[in-house]
C-alpha cells in the first residue's frame, strides 16, 4: 500500500479557555506508551467506533488536536500497517479512509462482518482484558471526551452518537467497577461522571495520572478553603448571637433600673447586672472572668436568666397597672 507523507498541523480554531484542561489531559493520554499489541488494537477500536464517520464506505477520524491525530495515525500504522495523511478539513484534523479493502480489513480486525449496520455495536471480545478495556476507553475519550478544569465543578463526559453504543459502553464501565451516569438526547447520548473520585479513577485508569492528581489537589485545596470559611462564618454567627443576647439583656436591665433602681435586683445579682451593662460586647466566657470571685459560664448564664425573669415580671406588673 502507498506510503504518504504525514503532515501535522498545530491546533486549529480552539477555544483555549474552555478546552485547555481537556487538551492537556488528551496530550498526556497521547504520551501513554503502548506496550502490548492487544491494547493498540483496543485503543484504535475506541477511536474508530467513536469516529465522525464509521461505515463500509468511509471511516473518518476527526479531532482538533494534533497530538490525537498523531496518535491515531501511529495506531493505524501499528495495527494496520498503513500510513495515512492527516488532512485539514473545515478547521479540523482528519484521518480519512475510503479504500474499500482497507475498510474491510479494519472491520475484520474489530470483529465485524462486511455488512452495513445503522450503528455498530460494541464488540466485547475486543475489550475483554483490563489492559484493553482501559486502552479502549482512552481511545473513545480522545475522540469524544472532555473534562472540566480542576477549578471548575467536577465533570467528565463522553458524547456517543448512538444510544445503543452509549448503553453498551456504560455496561462495560459498570463491569469495570465504575459508576457512570447517562443522559440521552433523542438518538444520541452522553456518558458522564460528576463526582471527583470517579473522575480521578477514570483518568488514572486511562493513564492520565497527572491530570487526575491536579483535580485531586484542587479538591483538597477547595475543601480546606471551605473549612476555613465555615469556621469564620461560624465564629461570626456566634458573635452576632452573643451581641443579640447581650443587647436584649441590657435593654431589659436598663428598663428595670429606670422603674425601680438597682434594688429591684437581689444583692447576689447586682455584680452581674453591673458587669453586663458595662460590657455589652463581651461573651459569657469573657464576662465570667471579670467577677471578683470565680464564676463559671453556666453559673453566669443561670444568673442572667434570673435577671431576665425579674425584668419580665416587673414589665408584666407594670403592664397590669396601666
Ligand atoms: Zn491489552
Amino acid at each position: 500500500m502507498a506510503v504518504m507523507q504525514v503532515v501535522f498541523i498545530g491546533i486549529i480554531s480552539v477555544d483555549k479557555q474552555n478546552i485547555s484542561f481537556s487538551m492537556k489531559t488528551k496530550d498526556e493520554l497521547c504520551r501513554v506508551p503502548i506496550n502490548r499489541n492487544c491494547c493498540a488494537v483496543a485503543e484504535l477500536y475506541g477511536m474508530v467506533l467513536y469516529a465522525n464517520i464509521f461505515n463500509l464506505k468511509q471511516i473518518r477520524i476527526r479531532t482538533e488536536l494534533a497530538s490525537v491525530a498523531k496518535r491515531a495515525s501511529m495506531l493505524i500504522e501499528k495495527v494496520l500497517g498503513v500510513q495515512l495523511e492527516v488532512q485539514n478539513i473545515g478547521h479540523r484534523l482528519v484521518l480519512q479512509i475510503d479504500d474499500s479493502r482497507l475498510i474491510e480489513k479494519i472491520m475484520t480486525t474489530f470483529g465485524y462482518d462486511a455488512k452495513p449496520y445503522i450503528s455498530y455495536p460494541l464488540n466485547r471480545n475486543m475489550v475483554e482484558q483490563d489492559c484493553c478495556a482501559a486502552a479502549f476507553l482512552r481511545g473513545i475519550f480522545l475522540i469524544s471526551g472532555s473534562v472540566a478544569p480542576p477549578d471548575k465543578k467536577s465533570h467528565l463526559e463522553i458524547k456517543c452518537s448512538h444510544m445503543t453504543l452509549c448503553r453498551q459502553v456504560i455496561s462495560l464501565m459498570l463491569d469495570l467497577g465504575m459508576s457512570p451516569k447517562m443522559l440521552s438526547r433523542q438518538t444520541t447520548g452522553i456518558i458522564y461522571f460528576k463526582d471527583t473520585a470517579s473522575i480521578e479513577d477514570f483518568l488514572t485508569r486511562m493513564g492520565a495520572s497527572l491530570s487526575a492528581m491536579e483535580i485531586m489537589e484542587a479538591k483538597v485545596e477547595k475543601n480546606l478553603r471551605n473549612n476555613i470559611n465555615r469556621q469564620v462564618n461560624c465564629e461570626t454567627s456566634n458573635l452576632v448571637k452573643t451581641t443579640d443576647a447581650s443587647a436584649k439583656q441590657i435593654a431589659a436591665i436598663e428598663k428595670a433600673l429606670l422603674i425601680g433602681g438597682i434594688e429591684i435586683f437581689p444583692e447576689n445579682l447586682r455584680e452581674t447586672v453591673d458587669l453586663r451593662v458595662a460590657n455589652p460586647a463581651s461573651s459569657l466566657a469573657e464576662l465570667a472572668e471579670m467577677f471578683q470571685s470565680p464564676m463559671t459560664k453556666s453559673g453566669l448564664s443561670h444568673r442572667l436568666r434570673k435577671i431576665m425573669q425579674i425584668t419580665q415580671r416587673l414589665e408584666q406588673s407594670q403592664a397590669g397597672k396601666e
